[in-house]
């Protein structure tokens, strides 16, 4: 740490906070009695604020983002260095880092052959969409143009990205949303929509082809899908689930789009979450691990089959991808990126977090055995969460206020966790722990210590 608590006096930077920044998904009234959180220098796992407190991330900068963990360097050096010899221009023309980062991500997704840079997860989602779109016209004359998207998942924030996004506390207020995208049924065995069964995972694919079928084949040109479920409660697909899925897109000739922004860039054991699956996908995005938030970097990345649709004679004014986003043409994105799966690469960190993400899994496991009001335990790598419940038979969801306090609690002892799909309808109930893929053991023992005595102190009364 560069700053010695105490000594350092950030209150000017503090009170301006207060007066002027809007923070994401915050209510501000708080801060008329509290202080804002600003956060000042990260090391590793590590972060210290504004007030000198230092915090164990269990997050991963708060949204499964810092992967590769804080006060890299030479990631910061890489940046720096490209900027120093071009900082941008459109990409409409290429530059080197994007080239490189390109040439060694596509090496590490088999199948996949084109990266299209922008700069956030919804806008790589508004690309793939668009990808489909254009598609639908050029091959079925604007019939298949219906893209589908399934309950309990999160594909971004812009209106039409949150027009595929199955979480009411996200949506409601925001309508009315871009018409032509329809909801399949979850795939959460826990909660199965079904009744307890033995074969769960492919009948939640099969739901999928059921609004197909009522929607009709020939208008449907586009499924997106998270591999492993972030924001809607952490869901692991159930077994048969990924291979029922490809072959009902082949069936009908659906394009798969999997949205791999929070699971890409090795968050569970693999460079893609996909790739635990054998899943055969044409579309891929991805953002937040993509460079660890050292920079702002999102790629939609497609077969070469895709990117053929959109070649054609140069004359014709309409066939070619007319998208542009000015930032994806920002070079400090790709050079943040390369050194980032760089260091993925060197570190093992794919391997560090099958390692760590099983410890997690047992100490979790541990957990659930100790406590009843954890209901469900759920996870793939160092991605994983723990469903929190007011009654184990009934799996009546634990209520709003004790998810928070479980949360708050182990913010006083200095862990940040997380907790998805807070508030706004029953499945407000998930503790989400996805630490940064260096994480140690003793990382996890502080982790999941903070949590045993946050629960213990949540349920006492
Ligand atoms: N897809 C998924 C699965 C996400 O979790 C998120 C963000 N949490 C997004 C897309 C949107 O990414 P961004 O916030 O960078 O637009």
């Amino acid at each position: 740490m560069n700053f010695t608590p105490g000594a350092n006096d950030f209150s000017e930077a503090v009170e301006s906070d207060r007066a002027h920044v809007w923070h994401h998904l915050s209510q501000h009234k708080r801060y008329e009695t509290t202080d804002p959180m600003v956060m000042i220098e990260g090391k590793g796992l590590r972060l210290w604020d504004a007030q000198g407190r230092e915090f164990l991330d269990a997050v991963s900068g708060g949204v499964w983002t810092v992967n590769v963990g804080y006060g890299r360097t030479s990631i910061a050096d890489a940046v720096r260095d490209q900027l120093v010899k071009l900082n941008f221009f459109a990409n409409s023309a290429g530059n080197i880092p994007g080239a490189l980062f390109a040439q060694k991500l596509i090496e590490k997704m088999p199948g996949m052959s084109r990266v299209y840079f922008s700069n956030s997860g919804s806008e790589a989602n508004e690309k793939a969409y668009k990808i489909i779109r254009q598609i639908a016209h050029n091959k079925y004359g604007g019939k298949k143009h219906k893209i589908l998207y399934r309950e309990r998942d999160y594909h971004g924030t812009t209106i039409t990205a949150l027009s595929t996004t199955s979480q009411n506390q996200r949506r409601d207020q925001y309508g009315p949303f871009t018409p032509g995208f329809v909801e399949v049924p979850h795939c959460l065995e826990y909660r199965s929509q079904f009744g307890p069964c033995e074969d769960y995972g492919v009948r939640a694919a099969k739901a999928i082809e059921d609004v197909i079928l009522r929607e009709g084949p020939d208008t449907v040109g586009g499924i997106v899908l998270e591999p492993v479920t972030a924001g809607g409660g952490v869901i692991t697909p159930p077994e048969g689930y990924w291979e029922t899925v490809q072959e009902i897109c082949r069936k009908y000739d659906i394009l798969l789009h999997i949205d791999e922004v929070v699971c890409g860039m090795g968050r569970t054991g693999k460079w893609f979450g996909y790739q635990h699956y054998g899943v055969k996908p044409d579309i891929v995005t991805m953002a937040k691990g993509v460079a660890s938030g050292y920079a702002a970097i999102s790629c939609t990345v497609t077969t070469e089959a895709v990117f053929d649709e959109f070649k054609s004679d140069p004359s014709d004014p309409m066939s070619y991808f007319r998208d542009i986003s000015t930032f994806g043409g920002c070079a400090a994105g790709p050079a943040a990126a390369l050194e980032n799966l760089r260091i993925i690469e060197d570190e093992n960190l794919l391997e560090n977090t099958t390692q760590m993400g099983d410890y997690l899994m047992g100490r979790l496991e541990e957990l659930k055995q100790k406590h009843d009001i954890i209901g469900d335990v759920r996870g793939k790598g160092l991605f994983c969460g723990a469903e929190l419940v007011s009654d184990r038979e009934t799996k009546e969801p634990a209520p709003e206020h004790i998810v928070q306090a479980v949360t708050a609690d182990c913010m006083a002892q200095g862990v940040i966790i997380g907790a998805t799909n807070r508030s706004f309808d029953s499945f407000n109930n998930t503790l989400c722990l996805s630490p940064a893929l260096i994480c140690t053991r003793n990382d996890i023992d502080a982790i999941v210590n903070a949590v045993d005595g946050a629960l213990e102190r949540a349920t006492a009364s």
